[in-house]
């Protein structure tokens, strides 16, 4: 379980990250962090990984606060996956996945054996893709790629950061079908940023919805689309439902 307890967020230029966010990230749940661009989306995630250090409040994950664990064996309990998914350009596929493992000092023939089930799990075969840079990768191919690695130690939690907006709809769909096929097979704890209210509602078990560093409504989307808090929220509503009618 993750929380934050009253966490702001102020960066060192006096820019305002988060004020008073209070939310609770439920073990084995996706939950989707959703609002416009500059919202606070990713400077709410980097919180849990400590990429960015929250200047009030708490985040606890499991009950401790983030800043008493050691900062690099709690990465290594984190998988983390990214839109600009920042493989090594200089290690070829099967060395980008086993960074972790590596680091985490796991034996070669585990390494191995971990490598090819994670490629087929994310449908791309071991004897094609082991050998691979990421310069001879398509885009999608790249995306489970990282995602391949950000699972690779068996982390307990999961931060996607917009991990699909970079790709055409279609591969986007079949990756989206990917990590609800994931979620249910691993039951891990998922928390994913985006945009796209509807990628939200597919993904989400919770949805935190964002806006000026504030967390304005949390829920189910049953929840949400029958008692949105306010306008903000009634608005990506609107477009859901607008896209929605628009396919009936
Ligand atoms: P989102 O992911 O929702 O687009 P961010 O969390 O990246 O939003 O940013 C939230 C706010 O914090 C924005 O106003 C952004 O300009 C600001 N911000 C992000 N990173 C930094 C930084 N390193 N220094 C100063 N301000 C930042
Ligand atoms: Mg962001």
């Amino acid at each position: 379980m993750i929380e934050f307890i009253n966490v702001g967020m102020t960066y060192p230029c006096g820019n305002v990250g988060l004020k008073n966010i209070n939310l609770t990230i439920n073990e084995s749940e996706v939950t989707v962090f959703i609002g416009p661009s500059g919202s606070g989306k990713t400077t709410l995630l980097k919180m849990i990984n400590r990429l960015e250090d929250n200047t009030t409040g708490e985040v606890k994950i499991n009950g401790k606060n983030v800043k008493e664990y050691d900062i690099h064996k709690m990465r290594w309990d984190i998988g983390y996956a990214l839109q600009q998914v920042a493989l090594f350009p200089h290690m070829n596929v099967e060395e980008n996945i086993a960074i972790v493992p590596e680091l985490k000092k796991w034996k070669k023939e585990k390494i191995n054996a971990r490598i090819d089930e994670l490629l087929h799990m994310i449908g791309l075969e071991p004897e094609k893709y082991r050998k691979r840079k990421p310069s001879e990768l398509s885009g999608g191919e790249a995306q489970r790629i990282g995602i391949a690695r950000a699972l690779a130690a068996d982390p307990k939690i999961i931060l996607m950061d917009e991990p699909f907006s970079a790709l055409d709809p279609i591969t986007r769909a079949s990756l989206q079908e990917d990590v609800k096929k994931l979620q249910k097979q691993i039951n891990k704890t998922i928390v994913f940023v985006t945009h796209d209210i509807e990628e939200a509602f597919l993904l989400g078990d919770k949805i935190c919805i964002i806006q000026d560093g504030e967390l304005i409504q949390s829920g189910t989307k049953q929840e949400i689309i029958s008692n949105p808090k306010n306008d903000f929220v009634k608005k990506f509503i609107a477009i859901k439902k607008k896209e929605g009618e628009a396919h009936e």
